[in-house]
């Protein structure tokens, strides 16, 4: 008895003493990293948002080399999906359009399938994009596994979420790495064949909205990155649907803060709080 409270003890220490390790800075990678695996392994440096874990089916952490996500089993879709964006993520592997069930879902739980999208009017919405993961196809046919996947008006898809998509990796050729979050909020939606707020008899959830924070440094800084006060951050949210295309994405910027609000999560948690404070309620000025 006395010996396993000693060891409830030590554990419970322990854990206090690592999370108190955790910090903004990405560690280095070991000696001898083929240069293949560097700069990748970073898809939850700024934080886990929600505090998925594997326990809540509702926000049930799903990672992979290629991002990380927070899943929603009464959704069928991710919450949110965060990954890290540089060139070591790039290449010229071709587009796999390989949408298919995730088949690490917990056996019992709904796997949405591509026809559940068929004839709906809303198009299958990359939530990380198929081109900020073409180094290989394999990284590449992650990105369409379904949970990566959510309903989206198909003029918000191929427009307006597209361009910021583009502004992403121009970005990155600028000379920074890109730290992106992206996820879902709300119920309902307009595609093609008008409004819904479900697919799939109902177990594909239609997301009012889609929202996206892009945290941005400079290249080549990878071990040493801090997040400043100075440091960029682009923060949008965008309704689902058709005529949200009729306006640019920088005509739906917002802080951070308002995404935490909207959300309930806590974005940017491993930033220190006073630096959190300053960047979370600075609205981008859209400057390219
Ligand atoms: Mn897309
Ligand atoms: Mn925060």
């Amino acid at each position: 008895m006395r010996n396993q409270l000693k060891t409830i003890v030590l554990i419970v220490s322990l854990g206090i003493l690592l999370d108190g390790c955790r910090t903004v800075r990405p560690s280095l990678p070991a000696p001898g990293t083929p240069s293949s695996a560097l700069n990748r392994t970073d898809n939850l440096a700024l934080g886990n948002p929600s505090g998925a874990s594997t326990n809540d089916p509702n926000n049930y952490m799903i990672t992979r080399p290629q991002y990380i996500l927070s899943y929603n089993q009464s959704r069928s879709t991710a919450n949110w999906v965060s990954w890290h964006l540089s060139p070591a993520w790039k290449g010229d592997a071709r587009r796999t359009n390989d949408f298919r069930p995730d088949p690490t879902l917990p056996t019992g739980w709904y796997a949405v399938r591509p026809s559940d999208y068929t004839n709906t009017g809303f198009d299958r919405g990359h939530l990380c994009p198929s081109d900020d993961r073409d180094a290989t196809s394999q990284d590449n046919a992650a990105t369409f596994l379904l949970t990566n996947i959510v309903p989206q008006a198909p003029r918000n898809n191929r427009e307006v979420w597209k361009y910021l998509e583009e502004y992403e990796r121009q970005l990155m050729t600028g000379g920074n790495e890109v730290y992106i979050i992206a996820g879902v909020s709300g119920t309902g939606g307009t595609g093609q064949n008008g409004y819904a707020t479900a697919l799939a008899a109902g177990k594909l959830v239609v997301p009012a909205t889609l929202w996206k924070i892009l945290v941005v440094v400079p290249a080549g800084s990878e071990n040493t990155f801090q997040i400043t006060a100075n440091t960029r951050i682009i923060a949008i949210n965008i309704p689902n649907n058709q005529s949200a295309a009729d306006k640019p994405w920088r005509a739906y910027l917002t802080s951070v803060d308002e995404l935490e609000t909207l959300t309930g999560y806590d974005f940017l948690s491993n930033v220190p709080i006073d630096i959190q404070r300053i960047i979370e309620k600075r609205i981008d000025g859209g400057n390219s």
